[in-house]
């Protein structure tokens, strides 16, 4: 099997092996180190300072989301949601559940974010953005530039959702005032699913000690409490943690510019070589973690089973509307030039089939 997904994707061995390893206890010492090293690598990697706080907690991606937006925000708020997307609409779906009153900047598929469209909803008495800076749907990287100054003069809390796109793309929480930076383990970190993240800075911190807390599991103050030594309130995914620091030990060791210049490598590769005559690639600025590919035979839920059934390889369809037209191929995981070479070649010759 060959994962070309956006997640989970291809691990490597080291990784998978703490996966079956025994967890240890996590009431201890050596559990809280390491608890407290993986809180100052995910910051470093994420260019925070030390002063921000950093909650690891046991869900998927989406509990992130659903705790930042909790958190941060209440129904005294408006938070303006970017939806692009499949994970945009989530994140409105989040506020209509908890009452957050929003607005929605929706982008149709292959429409982008410019000045002019932004300008729109200046002085409009937000108080917060949610954005997922790649929405992953559609494989759509927006400008953090424009997305920051936007909020900056208006004076809104920047909630970044960064979950496919840290350690895939370049990403600056405080250079880009990104006051909220929400990250999972089963996508650009690529380790198991099972663990999320959420990254506070200071001046948020301030805001969510006054915000009513509506969650009890979510709450993130009593994670960032425990965290400051190196524990968390309940069980965490041990095994996840496990690798989720074996995986920033490696990242950091390599040095993250490294590191991201490897995978934006094999998405150049990857778009270089496929055969424009089939496959069209939107012009809309892309994240390094993923290519969609336009089908131009409009073929795209046939090559996905195709690949699938016949040679074990994964690439991720889209369901809805552009369910025939667009397919997503994943760039960060353990395989080698060869696995992608031989993935080219199959989507090149899908006329043969
Ligand atoms: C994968 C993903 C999520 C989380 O999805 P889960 O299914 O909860 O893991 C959230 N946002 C983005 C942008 C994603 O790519």
């Amino acid at each position: 099997m060959k994962l070309f997904t956006v997640g989970p994707v291809e691990m490597e061995q080291s990784i998978l092996e703490l996966g079956g390893k025994q967890p240890p206890y996590f009431r201890t010492e050596e559990f809280s180190s390491i608890m407290l090293n993986v809180n100052s690598l995910m910051k470093s990697l994420v260019f925070t300072d030390k002063s921000s706080k950093l909650a690891i907690l046991t869900s998927s991606g989406t509990g992130a989301m659903e705790a930042a937006v909790l958190n941060v925000f209440s129904s005294l708020d408006k938070v303006l949601i970017i939806n692009g997307g499949g994970f945009g609409q989530r994140f409105s779906e989040i506020c209509e559940r908890y009452n957050i009153p929003f607005e929605e900047l929706i982008l149709n598929f292959g429409e982008q974010i410019n000045e002019d469209l932004l300008e729109r909803y200046d002085n409009r008495g937000f108080s917060g953005m949610l954005v997922n800076i790649h929405e992953t749907s559609t494989g759509q990287l927006y400008p953090i530039n424009l997305i920051a100054n936007f909020c900056k003069r208006n004076k809104m809390l920047l909630v970044v959702d960064a979950i496919s796109s840290f350690l895939a793309d370049p990403y600056y929480m405080d250079l880009n005032s990104i006051d909220v930076t929400i990250i999972s383990s089963n996508k650009g970190l690529a380790v198991s699913p099972g663990l999320a993240f959420v990254l506070v800075n200071k001046k948020t911190y301030e805001k969510i000690q006054d915000n009513p807390k509506l969650t009890f599991y979510f709450d993130l103050q009593k994670h960032f409490i425990d965290l400051e030594r190196g524990q968390t309130p309940y069980t965490p995914a041990i095994s996840v943690v496990m690798q989720v620091h074996e995986r920033l030990k490696q990242v950091d060791e390599i040095g993250i510019e490294r590191y991201l210049d490897l995978i934006q490598k094999r998405a150049c590769y990857f778009r270089k070589y496929i055969d424009p005559s089939k496959y069209e690639i939107p012009k809309f600025p892309l994240s390094n973690m993923l290519t969609p590919v336009i089908c131009k035979g409009s073929n795209a839920g046939g090559i996905y089973r195709k690949l699938k059934n016949d040679l074990n390889i994964f690439v991720n369809p889209i369901g809805g509307a552009l369910e025939e037209k667009l397919l997503r191929i994943g760039h960060v995981g353990s395989f080698t030039d060869k696995d992608l070479d031989v993935l080219i070649e199959e989507l090149n010759q899908i006329e043969s089939w």
